[in-house]
């Protein structure tokens, strides 16, 4: 029998994908590999709509393999577990996010940091150890190396499902460039998926949050829904000169090309801006004001697996979850056009468990 997407593991599986980079998805008959000995199988309940999601989709950072199966903040019940698997038992909640594979042996993989294996493998989009094409959350079932998931606390809501991207992406920074410590002042720019995670963070942690936004049309929802302390227009020349040197730290979220100098200027001396958008063009970085300053300008990419842990374990104890807008499987293609309009408040989480149904 020829290998197709249907045959080619052993294991049935049924999911959305895209086929070509129109990036619209339809049901898609594929195949997962037999649970292994150090594997986890799961039901997918919710997995959330990534921007990444979007622009994979349409392979607009060339690297698109189709049939694609996107979703990386997946959320599901354990229904089988390999033999040497120890973490985890049939009907635990589980997790997973951007990753499913690494090296192991690197030494960001010996040090937790699984997200900056050179090595590492995507949840969907990559090529898996075994030569196979990983699909994504969009999918009735996964099947996942333990090591690359996470317990679901029992507390958190599994539609939270987004901090498994949007959340880490934003925790990760705030923790390893010290902007945890509570009575700090943080500014976080942008208020979408990451930048609301940010924001909802930053607060947990006891510190002052300042929104930088391009419009005051967000400054309401800033202050009043997420909770953050105050609002700066950065297009109001006056207002942010106002707010110079008064940040510790600023996590960025933006991914189209903006000027850094202003919020530069925004930090103290020592202040570091954290850059976790990724605009496809180089930024211009103005060296002058972060020499008279002792300024930091940085990256930082999703986390580890450790660090994923207890990100959800912190929300789970924090109450901290994604504002999120459940939607069924089949409106998948009209969430994708609303995200690519910013139409959402401000992740969409699709609920896999009840509305994916075999056609
Ligand atoms: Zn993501
Ligand atoms: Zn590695």
């Amino acid at each position: 029998m020829e290998k197709s997407h249907e045959n080619e593991q052993p294991v049935k599986a049924f999911g959305w994908a895209a086929r070509d980079t129109s990036g619209v998805l339809s049901p898609f008959n594929f195949s997962r590999r037999v649970t292994g000995e150090k594997d986890v199988q799961f039901k997918v309940m919710y997995c959330g709509i990534c921007h990444s999601d979007l622009h994979q989709l349409k392979n607009e950072w060339s690297n698109s393999i189709y049939p694609m199966v996107p979703g990386h903040e997946v959320v599901g019940v354990v229904t089988e577990v390999g033999s040497k698997v120890d973490k985890f038992k049939i009907g635990d909640k589980v997790g997973v996010g951007c990753l499913v594979g690494s090296c192991r042996k690197c030494e960001n993989c010996d040090n937790d940091l699984e997200n900056y294996c050179p090595d590492q493998i995507m949840t969907y989009n990559g090529i898996y150890s075994d030569g196979t094409t990983t699909y994504g959350g969009y999918s009735d079932i996964m099947v996942t190396d333990e090591h690359y998931v996470v317990h679901w606390p029992e507390n958190l809501p599994m539609e939270a499902a987004p901090l498994l991207c949007a959340g880490i992406t934003t925790y990760s920074p705030l923790k390893y460039f010290g902007l945890d410590k509570p009575g700090m002042h943080i500014g976080v720019v942008g208020l979408g998926g990451l930048g609301h995670m940010a924001v909802k963070f930053a607060k947990a942690f006891g510190t002052k949050v300042t929104v930088i936004s391009t419009s005051l049309s967000k400054k309401d929802e800033a202050i009043e829904r997420l909770g953050a302390d105050s609002f700066l227009v950065s297009r109001d020349p006056d207002q942010m000169q106002a707010a110079a040197g008064s940040l510790d730290g600023i996590i960025d979220t933006v991914s189209a090309i903006h000027p850094l100098l202003p919020l530069i200027n925004l930090l103290k001396t020592h202040g570091k801006l954290v850059m976790v958008g990724a605009p496809e063009k180089p930024l211009e970085l103005p060296v002058f004001p972060l020499l008279f300053g002792r300024k930091l300008v940085a990256g930082s990419a999703i986390g580890g697996i450790k660090e994923t842990q207890e990100m959800v374990d912190f929300a789970a104890k924090h109450n901290i979850t994604p504002d999120v807008e459940v939607v069924p499987m089949d409106y998948v293609n009209t969430a994708l056009e609303r995200l690519l309009k910013s139409d959402v408040k401000y992740r969409f989480v699709l609920d896999i468990g009840n509305t994916l149904n075999k056609c």
